[in-house]
Order: C-alpha cells, then structure tokens, then sequence
C-alpha cells in the first residue's frame, strides 16, 4: 500500500468501492468436500473423466427393442414380442438383443446392444408374465399414444459432457446442479476460493453485552452480533471479539492483535466513526497504517472508514445500527465477496415505482431501507419504512431493499421508478 489518500475528503459511494476492491484479491483457493462446496465459487476449471452418461440409456421403464421390429405396430395389427431378459439400473445385458425380442429395462439401465429403441410401459401389454415365471412372457405394442421413433425414450453417452470437457469454470458459482455436475465428471474434493476470516467488534464505553443488564446510561451491543451476522451470511468465518470501550490505547491493541500475522482477512469495527470527541477510528488507523477513506456521500452513515493496519483491511462502520448494518451491505459485503470469488457487484438491483413523494433535503446519496412488493397489477412497488432513523434496527429488519436516492436535492415523486437493491428476501416474499 502506498496511497495516502487525502482522508477529510467525501467520496462517492463508486469511488469508494472503487479503492476498496482496489486493495482486495479473491483469497486463495482450497480444497472441499462435496458436502462444503454449495454456494462457493470455483477456483479451478473442472472437466469431467468420463462421457456423462457413460453409456447409451432408457430415459422410462418399458421394453427395449429394435425399431424395425414394432415399426408396423398398430391398434388393429398389434405386434407381439418375446420378452428375451429384464433389466434394471446398474446390471448390464449380457450379449446382443436378438432380432424380434425385447428386454424388460428399467429407467438408467444401459441400452442392451442391438436395441436402438425404448416402448414405456404405459404404451404395452405384458402377456403371461409372472414374477415366479417370467420365462415364456411376452409383450403387445399395439396402438400408442404418439407414433414411435427410432431412438425413444434412449438417452445418448456423453448428452451432458464428454471425458476431458470441461464441466464448469473458475468463477462460477455453485449452484447445487453444479455440485451434481462436479460429482458426475469425477472431483471430490472441489477447489473454491476460501472463506474470509473476519473479526468483528464494537468501540463504546456505553456498551454492555446482551447478557448483561444495562446500568444507568449503558445500553447493550448490538452492532457485533448483528455485523457478525451479516459477515456470515457474506460468506465469512465470523470470529466476534468482545467490545472495547472508547480510548485510543484500547482500539490501538485491539488493531494490534486482530491485525497480527494476518490472522484475519479484514478487521470490522463500528463506533467511533464520526467527529466526536470520543472517535477515534480515524486518527488511530492513521497512526498505525493507512486510510483509504473516511467519508462517504451517503445516508445514512456517512463516517465509513476504511485503512490497512499490517497489511489487514480495517473498516470503520458508524456506530448507530442502522447505519452501521447498511454500511455493510454497501460498502463491506461486496468487499467479502470479492475475496470469495464473486463478482465484484452489488446484489440484484431492480426498478419499482415509488407509491410516495419522498423529500430530499441533503445531497448525499439515500439508501432508504423499503419495502418491494408485486402489486396485483404485475407492477413492482417499493414503499420507504416511515422511520429512517439510524438509530433504528426493526426498519432494517423489516425492509426487503435498499431503495436509491442519488445525489443531489431531487426528491422522489409517487410513480417515479427508482433503484432497489435486494436485499433479505427470501421464502414467503412476493417479488
Ligand atoms: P458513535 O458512532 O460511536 O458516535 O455512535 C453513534 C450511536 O450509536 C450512539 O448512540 C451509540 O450509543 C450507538 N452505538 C454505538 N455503538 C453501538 C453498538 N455496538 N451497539 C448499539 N449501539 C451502538
Ligand atoms: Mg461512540
């Protein structure tokens, strides 16, 4: 690191992403299980070392045969067949299909040799067939329901992938068909991009903890519990370090010891963000690394720090909880997400029509925590929670996006579409 950026200044929410991706690599990459690989991204190309399927198949249980054999069939002229062996999934026929025979086969059993065609079951008649006796059996293809082909209901080796093609690229996120592919071409411990660990703790000396009853003037810490959250639904290996109270030697051995030897991918700290008399984030990470920045063109929160100490990404979140919880999302999560391999993007963003005038005193950008819902209509709505106070953790929890006010003084008008960002939704939501 060799940029001392001019830290009073405020930056645009782009710019600083901009620094901060700028100083991130996706980790290195590590080995998995199977089990452990769902939701990471690749960081190796995997191919495949065999042809998926291995072998020509039946896609139904039915009666493998060769076509010339039942191509004359009809409802006035069915066709008989002796029934020549019966086949599963996993067994494999012994010897060539004979001409004017057919074999029972059971959905993912290999075609027998000789066969070019599966009738399913739903489309014949099974004749003397008894499971004491199934020797002497036969089968009746008379009308079906659609004019058989050669080749149906087979499904072909190498359909999915031939040996040595590649599956899936680094990059690419696993989704758990790609999981299903990976397992098919051969891999069982699958290279992904590591999982960041992240200390997460609170500055305040009006902290206590939740297990703790309040004592006059102290209020409970809930920043480190709800970032440690929000840094393990990131992806993260959330380590969550007991808060400190505000005093500069106390924040400087904290930093010291999270940022020793590396023992964390990034250090996040909330508190102490802002100008007051007791915030030091700022001046402290300046003493003992760099800052990249410290203020951002955005509300709410805009005291967002971020600086190296040892080489360790450090991020200063403002201490009031909703600011603290939307500072992450905009500025810290994509950050743990990069170091996973993900794009470095926001999440989905979509358009919806405001169903309210919403003023704009103040030119910073506006993440305003709303709700998106799906009107009758099809059409997209996004409505702002009533109370934007920073201070407040059920307008988070209650919200399902980030709606976006730019910069400037344009305030929003009812049925003007705006940018949402997505976030916490999940079962039960309409969007
Ligand atoms: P600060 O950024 O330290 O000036 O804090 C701003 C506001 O957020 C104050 O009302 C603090 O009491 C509150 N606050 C700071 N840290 C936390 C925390 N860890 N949990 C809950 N509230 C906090
Ligand atoms: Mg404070």
């Amino acid at each position: 690191m060799s940029t001392q950026y001019a830290s009073k200044e405020m930056i645009r929410v782009e710019e600083a992403l901009d620094r901060a991706l700028g100083i991130i690599e996706p980790l290195e990459a590590e080995r998995v299980s199977l089990t452990e690989c769902g939701g990471r991204v690749l960081a190796q190309d995997i191919a495949s070392d065999v042809d998926i399927a291995a072998f020509d198949n039946s896609a139904m249980d039915g009666f493998a045969l060769r076509f010339e054999d039942i191509q004359a069939a009809s409802a006035e002229n069915p066709i008989t067949l002796p029934i020549a062996g019966h086949l599963g999934a996993g067994s494999v026929y012994e010897g060539s299909l004979e001409a004017g025979k057919a074999i029972r086969i059971m959905t993912g059993a290999p075609l027998p040799q000789g066969a070019d065609t599966v009738v399913k079951i739903e489309n014949v008649e099974v004749i003397g067939e008894s499971e004491a006796c199934p020797a002497g059996a036969e089968v009746r293809i008379g009308a079906t329901d659609k004019a058989p082909k050669r080749g149906d209901n087979v499904r072909l080796r190498g359909e999915e992938a031939k040996a040595g093609d590649v599956l899936l690229c680094a990059g690419e996120r696993l989704t758990p068909a790609a999981v299903g592919l990976i397992a098919s071409g051969g891999t069982a411990q699958v290279p992904v991009y590591r999982q960041p660990r992240v200390a997460v703790f609170s500055m305040g000396s009006e902290l206590t903890s939740a297990a703790e009853t309040p004592k006059p003037g102290q209020i409970r810490d809930s920043n480190g519990p709800a970032l440690a959250a929000a840094a393990q639904e990131a992806g993260a290996l959330v380590t969550l370090v007991p808060h400190i109270e505000d005093s500069r030697e106390a924040l400087r051995s904290t930093f010291q010891e999270l940022a020793h030897k590396q023992k964390y991918d990034l250090v996040v700290l909330s508190g102490g963000a802002a100008e007051g008399d007791f915030d030091f984030t700022a001046s402290v990470i300046r003493e003992m690394g760099e800052i990249l920045f410290n203020k951002v063109c955005m509300r709410p929160g805009k005291a967002q720090t971020l600086g190296v100490i040892d080489g360790v990404p450090v991020f200063g979140l403002p201490g009031n909880p909703a600011a603290a919880v939307v500072g992450f999302e905009v500025l810290v999560r994509p950050l743990l997400r990069k170091m996973q391999g993900f794009v470095a993007a926001p999440r989905p963003v979509v358009k919806a029509r405001v169903t309210q005038d919403i003023k704009k005193r103040e030119p910073r950008r506006f993440y305003l925590r709303a709700r998106l819902e799906r009107e009758a209509s099809g059409e997209l709505v996004v409505t702002p929670a009533k109370n934007q106070s920073s201070a407040l953790l059920s307008s988070s929890h209650a919200s399902n996006c980030l709606l976006i006010l730019p910069e400037g003084l344009n305030p929003a008008t009812a049925g003007d579409v705006v940018d949402c960002v997505c976030v916490n939704i999940t079962e039960g939501e309409v969007v």
